[in-house]
């Protein structure tokens, strides 16, 4: 049997039509930059994260950078983020001039440990950026303290947490400021790149608003640094087909999630992601460890399963960041999940034939 880590043509095939007719209406109206599919995508998902404002951009990376510039991060400021997630993290930092500060991953639910932050802060300090890995809501109870009594920002990476459930409330109006990505694997995914950001602060909205489009106040005004970061179109029409179908999605994804667990608590060698009682995972990923992650994730392809590694080279100990002077062994609870981690297919369309397949491939394996 073929598992692959991700099917996004069955996702379209049960879409097309509505999808189709989206791209023909942005091309019959002319409307390929922003525009009135954008618009309501933006509206809709700010409802959706229940936050008063939504402002959709070219990517991920794009909102983290224009969240950042928004709350005034520049040059001699410092933000604490993890060294365990995807690099635009700590790009965005510095594209800001800023400088990222790591603190450590818990070693069970591998998101930033809320213990170690107030250590990581000095006069420099402006933000927290906690990342909701995998699509597991950091502690915002908790960071949020710490921020309010420090005095700082708090701008969450959800790039991988459409949907997801802190303490019964959705993420995105948590903390200060929330950024999303559309890239066409994310859990609400564009065809093409696809960012947001939603906040309930005014001042950041109208902030980004013109960012995004040169700074423009009126055309050919340009108020300040701006930048080209314009959702188009096209995408705002597929997003707002996908966005009605996100919430069947992230159970999907959920009932997926139970299948690895009834079928894989068992086995010692392995250890299963950790579930707060208090969230609901937008599971954008199913992420396992064990020792023998290596020979296990040779073993699942020979078997034809496609898995992956979330991430296999922790960001402190990236070349690019080698000016940060860090070493092996910095971050032991990173680069722990760094050598143990292993990504399961877990997507809404996956069959329950597939993921059995997959656990008796692991289990055959550990026997
Ligand atoms: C995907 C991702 C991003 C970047 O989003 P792009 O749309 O690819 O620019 C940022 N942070 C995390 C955690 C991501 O998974």
């Amino acid at each position: 049997m073929k598992v692959p880590f991700l099917d996004l043509k069955a996702q379209y095939e049960l879409i097309k039509e509505e999808v189709n007719n989206g791209i023909l209406n942005v091309l019959e109206t002319n409307s390929y930059i922003l525009g009135p599919q954008v618009e309501k995508f933006e509206k809709d998902f700010a409802a959706f994260c229940n936050t008063k404002y939504c402002i959709a951009l070219n990517s991920g990376t794009s909102a983290l950078h224009s969240a950042l510039l928004a709350h005034g991060i520049g040059p001699e400021d410092e933000v604490i983020t993890v060294p365990n997630s995807f690099i635009s993290t700590t790009w965005a930092i510095d594209y800001c001039g800023a400088k990222p500060v790591f603190v450590d991953i818990n070693d069970d639910t591998f998101l930033l440990d809320y213990n170690l932050i107030e250590p990581a802060i000095s006069h420099k300090t402006k933000v927290i950026m906690p990342v909701h890995l995998y699509g597991q809501p950091a502690d915002m109870d908790r960071i949020n303290k710490i921020a309010r009594l420090n005095d700082l920002i708090v701008i969450e990476d959800a790039a991988q947490a459409h949907g997801a459930f802190y303490k019964n409330r959705k993420i995105g109006g948590l903390g200060n400021t929330t950024c999303f990505s559309f890239y066409p694997g994310k859990n609400l995914g564009a065809y093409g790149e696809g960012g947001a950001v939603v906040t309930d602060d005014l001042k950041i909205y109208e902030y980004i608003l013109a960012l995004r489009n040169h700074a423009q106040s009126r055309r050919y005004q340009h108020e300040f640094l701006g930048f080209n970061y314009r959702m188009d179109g096209i995408q705002g029409a597929i997003l707002n087909v996908k966005l009605k179908y996100l919430k069947d999605w992230t159970l999907s994804r959920n009932r997926i999630a139970e299948l690895y667990i009834k079928n894989l608590k068992n086995i010692k060698q392995i250890k299963l992601p950790y579930i707060d009682k208090s969230i609901v995972s937008a599971f954008h990923l199913y992420v396992i460890h064990t020792s023998k992650r290596d020979t296990l994730f040779n073993y699942l392809k020979e078997a034809g399963i496609d898995c992956g590694l979330h991430y296999p080279v922790p960001i402190h100990l990236q070349k690019a960041y080698s000016y940060l002077g860090h070493k092996v062994g910095d971050f032991p609870n990173t680069e722990k999940n760094a050598s143990n981690c292993l990504s399961l297919p877990i997507y809404p369309e996956i069959s329950d034939q597939m993921v059995d397949y997959v656990c008796k491939s692991i289990k055959i394996f550990f026997e």
